[in-house]
């Protein structure tokens, strides 16, 4: 799970990471108040999920309150394209006022769990700004990391070597240690999958403040951290997911054409390889789960139809614990009540297949049997191909 900057610094403010003053506003009326509260020279920020914000139009220096009235006014309401929202871009319905800094350096510090090590990896960076994949993919000698021992935490020898490794003045090296350990503190308690503070600048004062911060949330651990759930917000995320994961299916949006539904992840993923592989493109991944039951099925097949992109469908499943004939019967019902202008294939195996494949048979319904993946992947590509 995602949360925006505006909470982001919040709560590492609780862990002693500096950040600029500042407040939220919904209105460009608003942003002038906090802007006159704040005095001097301040920055709107669009709040959305996404980065980039500062190349897309998204962050603006105010000199005055009036000017932050007129870029909030810019800003509210725009649809905001960055390198991570995609082409449609995301509305952007909240901006933050804060004081502006004066940067003398921007920095890069990042949190990730490392899949190789199993542990936190620290990065920082002497390239922080807007460009920091850039220097990822190219020079990416200039990110030093320290892979952390969950059972030592983060040792204060590891802060310094990389307050070293990034030039960071000597009187700043414990002011560094401190913002440092209280990031890995925060990425430890909250369950994080990933913090950036990029930039974390060293300012003309001589301080080092959190100038954007990104926090992401290891959704199967929010179930113990409620005050981090209510960060959530709904109006970031794809609808159709957000309807999904309240019926318990795993359902994340592609961007091509065939609609599947599969029982299993693994199983999933070999669909979507294999209608790949057929000439194909799928136009999401879903998984009902190993409990589905005909409303489950009803609920997959409904959120499938009203991606309009859909010209085909795909329904693979092994039954196991699950049996053929209720899914057999749920995809029956579905298509039935919801109605099936698309082409349907329908590959089944397993417990009770014989009488899946009758209910299949009986139901009246136009639809394709397939006797196994790779045939079924074929027959939908084909079905939906525009005929010659
Ligand atoms: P994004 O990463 O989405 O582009 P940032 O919050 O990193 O958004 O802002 C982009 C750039 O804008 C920063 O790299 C920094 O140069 C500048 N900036 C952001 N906030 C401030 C601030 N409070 N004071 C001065 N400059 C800022
Ligand atoms: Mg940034």
């Amino acid at each position: 799970m995602n949360i925006h900057e505006f909470q982001a610094k919040e709560l590492l403010a609780k862990y002693g990471v500096a950040v600029p003053k500042g407040a939220v506003a919904d209105t460009s009326i608003d942003a002038e108040a906090v802007a006159k509260e704040l005095g001097g020279t301040v920055v709107v920020k669009a709040q959305i999920h996404a980065g980039g914000r500062g190349k897309g139009g998204g962050v603006k220096v105010a000199r005055n309150p009036a000017e932050a009235r007129d870029f909030a006014a810019q800003i509210l309401g725009m649809q905001l394209v960055t390198h991570q929202t995609g082409p449609e871009g995301q509305r952007v319905k909240r901006i933050l006022v804060e004081a502006a800094s004066r940067i003398k350096k921007e920095l890069y510090l990042g949190f990730v769990v490392d899949r190789a090590s199993g542990k936190v990896a620290v990065m920082a960076s002497t390239e922080g700004g807007m460009d920091i994949e850039k220097v990822a993919a190219e020079t990416p000698e200039r990110i030093l990391t320290e892979i952390v021992d969950p059972v030592m935490g983060l040792m204060p020898y590891q802060a310094r070597k990389l307050a070293f490794g990034i030039g960071i003045p000597a009187e700043l090296t414990t002011k560094f240690g401190l913002i440092v350990a209280g990031v890995y503190k925060a990425f430890v308690e909250n369950d994080c999958s990933l913090v950036e503070i990029n930039p974390l600048v060293l300012t003309e004062e001589g301080k080092l403040i959190a100038l954007d911060a990104k926090m992401n949330f290891d959704g199967n651990a929010l179930f113990r951290h409620k005050q981090i759930q209510e960060l959530r917000d709904f109006d970031e995320e794809d609808p159709a997911e957000v309807e999904a994961s309240k019926y318990g299916i795993s359902y994340i949006a592609l961007d091509g054409n065939i609609g599947c539904m599969v029982n299993g992840a693994g199983l999933a993923m070999a669909t979507l390889d294999m209608i790949k592989i057929s000439g194909g493109s799928p136009a999401n991944f879903l998984d009902v789960g190993g409990g589905a039951n005909t409303e489950t099925v009803t609920n997959a097949f409904r959120l499938i139809l009203s991606d309009s992109k859909v010209k085909g469908i795909l329904v693979n499943i092994f039954g196991g614990i699950m049996k053929c004939d209720v899914i057999a019967q749920g995809v029956v019902t579905a298509a039935q009540s919801l109605g099936l202008a698309v082409p349907l294939v329908v590959r089944m195996e397993g417990t009770n297949v014989d009488l899946g494949r009758e209910i299949l048979a009986k139901s009246g319904l136009n639809i394709i049997n397939a006797a196994d993946i790779r045939e079924a992947a074929e027959q939908i590509v084909a079905a939906i191909a525009p005929s010659a």
